[in-house]
């Protein structure tokens, strides 16, 4: 990609409205803008990054064998009266009118939804369990949206829901949902906690949280500084505990001291058991045929939450420091000269075109600025690496190497190995 040609509107300093660093940083790095509270445009550096974790969460749940499918975001006002949910839900639940006067909402979550789709589709115990999920819009009229895209009213969310014959079943897909959240987050790269939970409006028999440790966390999570101990303390505040009692003491599981944290949640795992199946009557004949209600479980992970979590755990004083796995581009060619000099423009383009066929993603700072602008920039939107190309290439043909982290070689513009050995381990 060109960057002249890219709408890449960078900014000096973050708008007023920004108050924690990854909205700050994406609206400077130009990843996004506010249409209305809580309603924002992916712009393309935005979107690659959204992309590139949407990719790696369909990566991993088509691996734990669940299958896709692509719901409705409008949901009729007869589904949600089935499960008591359309009075339940109160004002986050977004209703609207069609022309004939029938009610809708814009789907916050999609429990009833597949669960229609399964009562009416699946007849046997046999063809259980399903594992189904989406990766799709969705709208809760949060009562004060905040933190750009990390707590929007319309966001990306993957959604999944088992169905299985019994609890032996349910726990079985859960502890693999368990295990797919952990091999996700591994490959973004982030430190994380799993936490026991409170089911909130979804429901359920129990609950658990996955945490981003983030000092801009919006929940406040005991963690054990020896173990995988953990728990949302809005968990303990129900059951009437005190969280300070907790701190400083060793932790319910015999190991270590527990610690105070602040997390992020960007995932969510729910044993629903029989809740939604008994009221939806969502049944299959079991081995005896006779009917027997379906046990169910969800599971949630917030994908656009989890661009804006990448970040606060990512980040330094000059601006975003992606993870491999997930920048928008895996290196920016600095070119410096490109509109005056036919031999560094002829170079950079020479590496451009070798880099790209070998299936990196590669930016070309093409445009008129000097360097200072140029690496700026790149180090907000947070590249892992710059090759520069300027002076050492007119007399040497060398070119510079600076990862994101500062780390820099010199090295013949026509070592690509060297180039992307570099690349690999920065
Ligand atoms: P929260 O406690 O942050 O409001 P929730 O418990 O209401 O979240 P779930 O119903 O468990 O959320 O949704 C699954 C996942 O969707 C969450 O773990 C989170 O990552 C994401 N998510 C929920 N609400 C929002 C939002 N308003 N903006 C962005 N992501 C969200
Ligand atoms: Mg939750």
């Amino acid at each position: 990609m060109l960057f002249s040609k890219l709408l890449i509107p960078t900014l000096k300093e973050a708008p007023q409205e920004a108050e924690i660093v990854s909205h700050k940083l994406m609206l400077r790095a130009g990843m996004i803008r506010k249409v209305a509270s809580g309603i924002y445009t992916w712009l393309p550096l935005g979107l690659k990054v959204l992309k590139k974790i949407e990719n790696i969460v369909r990566e991993e749940m088509d691996a734990s064998g669940a299958q896709e499918v692509f719901m409705p975001m409008v949901q009729p006002r007869e589904l949600w009266e089935e499960t008591n949910r359309w009075e339940k839900m109160g004002p986050e639940l977004l209703r609207i009118k069609d022309r004939h006067d029938r009610d809708f909402c814009l789907g916050p979550t999609h429990e009833e939804v597949i669960t229609d789709i399964i009562r009416d589709n699946v007849k046997s115990y046999k063809e259980l369990p399903l594992n189904i999920y989406q990766i799709q819009t969705k709208f809760r009229d949060e009562v004060r949206p905040r933190y750009g895209i990390m707590r929007g009213r319309e966001f990306l969310m993957k959604d999944s829901y088992s169905f299985n014959n019994d609890e032996e079943s349910l726990q079985e897909t859960y502890l693999l949902m368990r295990e797919t959240y952990k091999k996700i987050l591994e490959r973004i790269g982030l430190d994380y906690k799993i936490s026991a939970a409170d089911s909130g409006a979804i429901g359920g028999d129990s609950s658990e949280e996955f945490h981003v440790l983030a000092e801009n966390g919006e929940d406040t999570i005991a963690v054990s500084d020896a173990s995988e101990f953990a728990i949302n303390t809005e968990l303990l505040l129900k059951d009437g505990e005190d969280i300070k009692s907790l701190e400083g003491k060793p932790s319910p599981d015999g190991k270590g001291i527990i610690q105070i944290k602040k997390g992020i949640e960007v995932g969510h795992i729910f044993k629903l058991g029989k809740l939604y199946a008994e009221s939806m009557k969502a049944n299959v004949l079991n081995s005896d045929g006779k009917a027997q209600v379906l046990c169910m479980g969800c599971y949630g992970i917030g994908v656009s939450r989890l661009v804006a979590a990448s970040i606060e755990q990512n980040y330094d004083e000059k601006g975003i420091v992606w993870p491999h796995s997930i920048a928008p581009f895996d290196i920016n060619i600095i070119s410096i000269g490109h509109d005056k000099n036919k031999d560094i423009e002829k170079a950079s383009m020479k590496l451009y075109k070798d880099l790209t066929k070998m299936n990196y993603s590669v930016l070309l700072d093409d445009r008129k600025d000097g360097y200072g602008k140029k690496i700026k920039d790149s180090e907000l939107i947070g590249i892992p690496l710059n090759i520069i190309v300027g002076n050492k290439y007119l007399e040497n043909e060398e070119v510079e190497l600076l990862a994101r982290n500062g780390e820099s070689s010199i090295n013949p513009v026509s070592d690509l190995k060297t180039i992307l050995d570099f690349f690999k381990t920065k």
